[in-house]
């Protein structure tokens, strides 16, 4: 579970660990409040940056060695750097890119052949609906976003043969940190147009990955399921 400390992350956490998985909670710099849901989710926390594939390598020797065989793997660490186009640095475009769509790829890749190998597994990849319709200011992540849903795909075609299933999450607007700094103008045109006429809540998150994860998807595969209030349809 990439990006466990807070907000979405967070939440499936506790969700898996109720479900009765072993979670190994992964984040960035937050080390205080990965221990305390790692304690709430009965798990342990696990310090990586996953933009940095070395240290996603690492990050999945040190579960493995830890907790035993790796059988899901969420990949939910995220970050924005919002700008129009024409402003955006080549800082702003890399880091993102880096961390939204090169963390997945770095954990995949430290931990497909395995999967294979066991003939069993299922991973989750974090998008949004912004990586399906875009949105001003977002371009850096929208990309990011719409590169997660063909790398599921793809892998999605690459591990069906070998019993591992790939699927994405596309969450529309949820409330956490990640969210706090809309307007209260933007706010309220999401509201507008979200048909079950509230923001989501990272349970609301979980829930659809728990149900991926489990045995009860054991037919999904390569799917984006939308979990956003009917926004993105
Ligand atoms: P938050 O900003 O609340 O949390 C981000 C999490 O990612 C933190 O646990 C953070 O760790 C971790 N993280 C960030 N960078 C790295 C990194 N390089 N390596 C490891 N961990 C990292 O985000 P949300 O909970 O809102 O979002 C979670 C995911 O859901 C993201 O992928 C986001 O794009 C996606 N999403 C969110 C939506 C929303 O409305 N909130 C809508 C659609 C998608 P630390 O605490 O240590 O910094």
């Amino acid at each position: 579970m990439t990006g466990g400390s807070r907000g979405i992350g967070a939440a499936i956490s506790r969700e898996l660990g109720r479900a009765g998985a072993n979670v190994a909670l992964n984040y960035r710099g937050n080390r205080e409040a990965a221990e305390a849901v790692a304690a709430e989710a009965g798990g342990a926390a696990f310090q990586a940056d996953v933009s940095n594939a070395e240290e996603a390598k690492r990050l999945v020797e040190e579960v493995e060695g830890q907790l035993g065989d790796i059988d899901i793997l969420v990949n939910n660490a995220g970050i924005t750097r919002d700008t129009l186009l024409a402003r955006m640095s080549d800082e702003d475009w890399e880091q993102v890119l880096a961390t939204n769509l090169g963390g997945p790829f770095h954990t995949c890749r430290a931990l497909v052949r395995k999967m294979m190998k066991r003939r069993s597994g299922a991973i989750v990849n974090m998008t949004s609906v912004v990586g399906l319709h875009g949105n001003p200011g977002q371009a850096n992540y929208a990309a990011s976003k719409a590169g997660i849903i063909g790398l599921t795909k793809a892998l999605a075609r690459e591990l069906g043969n070998r019993g591992v299933r790939v699927n994405a999450v596309a969450p529309g607007y949820i409330t956490t940190e990640l969210t706090d700094v809309l307007s209260e103008e933007m706010r309220q045109l999401i509201l507008s147009n979200t048909p079950l006429g509230r923001l989501g809540s990272p349970e609301d998150v979980a829930g659809a990955v728990r149900f991926l994860c489990s045995e009860e998807a054991a037919f999904v595969t390569g799917e984006v399921l939308l979990v956003d209030g009917g926004l993105g349809m």
